[in-house]
C-alpha cells in the first residue's frame, strides 16, 4: 500500500509559520461558509483601479452555465506585478536570470529595471500595431525577454499565448492559427543543455501554415545568423526608438489575460483561457500560502514559461507578491547532475519548486552530485506535474533537503490556474506521495462512475463542486467544448479527469488520470501505485505501467522499466521485480510483462505519455497517432522494437 509514514510540521516551521494548523482550519472554514466575503477580503491583496463589489458569480449547470469573479473590478496585471512595488521595493531584485552556460554571468533586474524593460516592450508591441484584446504568440527560450513580453502584453491588454520553445513548427502553426494571432515574439535561437534550438527558423517554417501571421519580433539572444524577412523586426532596434514608460491599460477583471494550450497528454490541445482578476488573485494567494513567502526569499520555480507552472509560479504569483524569482535558461542535469544544486548555491535559493520527472532523472545518478554541493539556503521544496513516487519524495526530503525542508506537493492543472490541493508548510503534516488537503476555497469531491458521491475513506473520480477565482473561463473559440469537456461527465461539477483516493485523515492521493486506471480481475488500481512500487526497487529509476488485454484477467499489467545508470536488464531481474511488486502491493498487482526501456515517451513538459505505451503494449503499433509533441520521438521506435509478449 501507499506510504502512510507521517512527516510532522518541523518545529521551526510550526513556530514561525505564516499560516499554522489552526490558521488553515479557520481559513478553510471561512472560505466554505461565506465564499463571497472571504474572496472580497482576499481581493485586497491586489491593487485595483476600481475595487470589486461582487466576488463569484457562476453556475456549472447547463441552463445558466458561466463563471466570473470580481466582474465589476478594474485592474492591470502588470501594474500589480511592477508599479505598485516601486515605492517600497524599486531596488529589490525582481528577476535573477541564470544562463545555460555555467560559467556565464547571471543577470539581475530590480523592480525598477523590470518596470522600464516591460514598458519598453509594451511600447514596441504598440508600435507594431498590437491593441487591447489582440492575441500575441510568444515562442521564446527562458530568457529575461520572455518575462518582459508576458508582462508587456498584460500591460496593454493584449492576450498572450506562450508556445513552449521546444515545440515543432507544425505545433506552433496550429497554436498561432487557433487563436488567430497576428504577431509572434521569438528569438534568433534558444539554448538549452548546450544545444541550440532554431526558434526563428521554426517560426519561418510555421509561417507557411499560419496565414494569420503578419509580424515577427525577433530578440537577439544567441547572436546566431538568421535570415530576416519583410515581416520580421529586431527587438533591439525597435526598442531603441521607444520610451521607457507606458501607462498600464485599465482592464476589467474578466478581460482575458492569456491563452495556454494544454500539454496534450490526452489528445488535441485545448486553448485554456484565463482572465485578469481571478487568475492573478489565485496566483498571488497560492504563492503566498503554499510557499509561505517572505520578503528576501529567493524563489525558484524550475518550470519553463511554456507551461502553466511557469506562468503562475515563475512570473505572476511571485511578482504580484514582490518576490525575487529565479529564471533558469537550461536543464537541471546539464552539464552534469550537480547543476541544479550549484544554481541553488550560487543564488542562495530558499524555495525550489520542480517536477517528479526531474527528480527521478537526478536521483538516477545517485547522491554524490547532490552531496558535492552545500544547499544550506534551501528551506522549502515543492513538486508538481505528476504523482510523486514516495521513493523520489523521500530522496528529495532526506538527501536534497537533509530532512529540514518540508515538501509541498501541489496538485493542479492548466485549467485550475494555480494549486488546488497542497500542504501549507507550517500547517500540514506530510505523507510522501499525497498532495494532502485542499486549499481554502477548494471543494473536492470523489464520485463513482455513476456520479454517486463517495464519502469518507474511499477512491473515486476527482471533481470540484464550487468555482474558485483561478478557474479557467473557457476554451478559446469553443465555449461548448469547455462545457462538454469538464461539466457533462458529472452534471453540475467540474470533473478533473484524475482518479484519487482519500484516506482516513482526509488526505488526497492522486492516482493518475482516470483513463489510466487499471482493472485487473475486477480490481481497480491506479497506475501510479504500481509505478511507485517498482521505483522503490533499488535498481529501478523510472517506471510506466499500462493495461493490456488479458484473456483471464480482462486486463493485464504491462510495465516499462528504466534502470539506474550502469544496471542491465535480465529475465532474473524481471522475476525479481514481479516478486517485489507482489510483496509491496499484492499478487494482483504483479506485472504480466516487463519491458526494460532505456527511455520513456514523454511530453515536452516531462510527463509520461501512457496513450502511446498502451498502444505498444496492445501490439497496435500502427495506431500510435501523433507522436510529434513528444520530447524524443525516437524512443518510440526502440520501444516497438523491443516489445515483449
Ligand atoms: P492534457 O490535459 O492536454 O492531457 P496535462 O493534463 O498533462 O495535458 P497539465 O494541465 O499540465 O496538462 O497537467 C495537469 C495534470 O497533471 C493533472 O490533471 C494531474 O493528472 C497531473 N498532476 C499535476 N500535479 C500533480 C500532483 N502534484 N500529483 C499528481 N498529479 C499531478
Ligand atoms: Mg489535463
Amino acid at each position: 500500500m501507499a506510504d502512510q509514514q507521517l512527516y510532522p510540521v518541523p518545529a521551526d516551521w510550526a513556530a514561525e509559520a505564516k499560516v499554522d494548523r489552526a490558521g488553515y482550519e479557520a481559513m478553510y472554514a471561512a472560505a466554505a461558509r461565506d465564499p463571497d466575503a472571504f474572496w472580497l477580503e482576499q481581493a485586497a491583496r491586489l491593487d485595483w483601479v476600481k475595487a470589486p463589489t461582487v466576488a463569484g458569480d457562476w453556475s456549472f449547470d447547463e441552463a445558466d452555465f458561466g463563471i466570473s469573479w470580481f466582474k465589476d473590478g478594474v485592474l492591470n496585471v502588470s501594474a500589480n506585478c511592477l508599479d505598485r512595488h516601486l515605492a517600497e521595493r524599486g531596488d529589490t531584485v525582481a528577476i535573477i536570470w541564470e544562463p545555460d552556460e555555467p560559467g556565464e554571468e547571471a543577470k539581475r533586474f530590480t523592480y525598477a529595471e523590470l518596470h522600464a524593460e516591460v514598458c519598453r516592450f509594451a511600447n514596441v508591441l504598440k508600435a507594431q500595431g498590437v491593441a487591447k484584446g489582440d492575441r500575441v504568440t510568444i515562442y521564446l527560450p527562458m530568457i529575461p525577454e520572455a518575462a518582459f513580453a508576458l508582462l508587456a502584453c498584460a500591460r496593454i491588454g493584449a492576450i498572450h499565448s506562450v508556445v513552449f520553445g521546444g515545440f515543432s513548427p507544425e505545433a506552433l502553426a496550429g497554436r498561432i492559427e487557433d487563436c488567430d494571432s497576428k504577431l509572434v515574439v521569438t528569438a534568433d535561437c534558444g539554448r538549452r543543455g548546450g544545444k541550440r534550438i532554431p526558434l526563428k527558423a521554426n517560426v519561418d517554417a510555421a509561417a507557411a501554415h499560419a496565414p494569420s501571421l503578419e509580424r515577427v519580433i525577433v530578440v537577439k539572444a544567441t547572436g546566431d545568423d538568421v535570415p530576416m524577412h519583410d515581416r520580421d523586426v529586431w527587438y533591439h532596434e525597435a526598442a531603441a526608438d521607444v520610451a521607457a514608460d507606458c501607462a498600464p491599460e485599465p482592464m476589467e477583471a474578466e478581460d482575458p489575460l492569456f491563452i495556454l494550450y494544454t500539454s496534450g497528454s490526452t489528445g488535441k490541445p485545448k486553448g485554456v483561457l484565463h482572465t485578469t482578476g481571478g487568475y492573478l488573485l489565485w496566483a498571488s494567494f497560492t504563492h503566498d500560502l503554499v510557499f509561505d513567502y517572505r520578503p528576501g526569499n529567493v524563489f525558484w520555480c524550475a518550470a519553463d514559461i511554456g507551461w502553466v507552472t511557469g506562468h503562475t509560479y515563475v512570473i505572476y504569483g511571485p511578482l504580484a507578491n514582490g518576490a525575487t524569482t529565479l529564471m533558469y535558461e537550461g536543464l537541471p542535469n546539464w552539464p552534469d547532475a550537480s547543476r541544479i544544486w550549484q544554481v541553488v548555491d550560487r543564488h542562495q535559493v530558499h524555495t525550489l519548486f520542480t517536477a517528479p520527472t526531474a527528480l527521478r532523472a537526478l536521483m538516477k545518478e545517485g547522491d554524490a552530485p547532490v552531496k558535492a554541493t552545500n544547499r544550506a539556503s534551501l528551506k522549502l521544496l515543492g513538486t508538481v506535474g505528476e504523482p510523486i513516487n514516495p521513493e523520489a519524495w523521500r530522496w528529495y526530503h532526506d538527501v536534497v533537503g537533509e530532512g529540514r525542508s518540508p515538501i509541498v506537493d501541489t496538485w493542479w492543472q492548466t485549467e485550475t490556474g494555480g494549486a488546488l490541493i497542497a500542504p501549507l508548510p507550517g500547517a500540514t503534516d506530510l505523507k510522501p506521495g499525497s498532495a494532502t488537503r485542499p486549499l481554502p476555497g477548494v471543494q473536492p469531491q470523489l464520485v463513482d462512475e455513476n456520479g454517486s458521491v463517495l464519502d469518507g475513506e474511499t477512491s473515486g473520480n476527482l471533481c470540484i463542486t464550487a468555482s474558485w477565482p483561478g478557474q479557467m473561463r473557457t476554451v478559446w473559440g469553443d465555449h461548448e467544448r469547455f462545457f462538454q469537456t469538464y461539466f457533462t461527465t458529472y452534471r453540475g461539477k467540474y470533473f478533473t479527469g484524475d482518479g484519487c483516493r482519500r484516506d482516513e485523515d482526509g488526505y488526497y492521493w492522486i492516482t493518475g488520470r482516470v483513463d489510466d486506471v487499471l482493472n485487473v480481475s475486477g480490481h481497480r488500481m491506479g497506475t501510479a501505485e504500481v509505478e511507485s512500487a517498482l521505483v522503490l526497487h533499488p535498481k529501478v529509476a523510472e517506471a510506466a505501467v499500462v493495461g493490456m488485454p488479458h484473456d483471464v484477467k480482462g486486463q493485464g499489467i504491462y510495465a516499462y522499466v528504466t534502470l539506474n545508470s550502469g544496471v542491465e536488464g535480465s529475465d532474473d531481474l524481471a522475476g525479481e521485480l514481479r516478486q517485489w511488486v507482489r510483496k509491496e502491493i499484492g499478487p494482483i498487482a504483479s506485472p504480466d510483462a516487463i519491458q526494460f526501456a532505456p527511455g520513456l515517451p514523454k511530453t515536452r513538459s516531462g510527463k509520461i505519455m501512457r496513450r502511446i505505451l498502451r498502444k505498444i503494449a496492445e501490439g497496435d503499433v500502427g495506431g500510435l497517432g501523433d507522436t510529434s509533441t513528444l520530447a524524443d520521438p525516437a524512443v518510440v521506435d526502440d520501444l516497438v522494437a523491443h516489445r515483449v509478449g
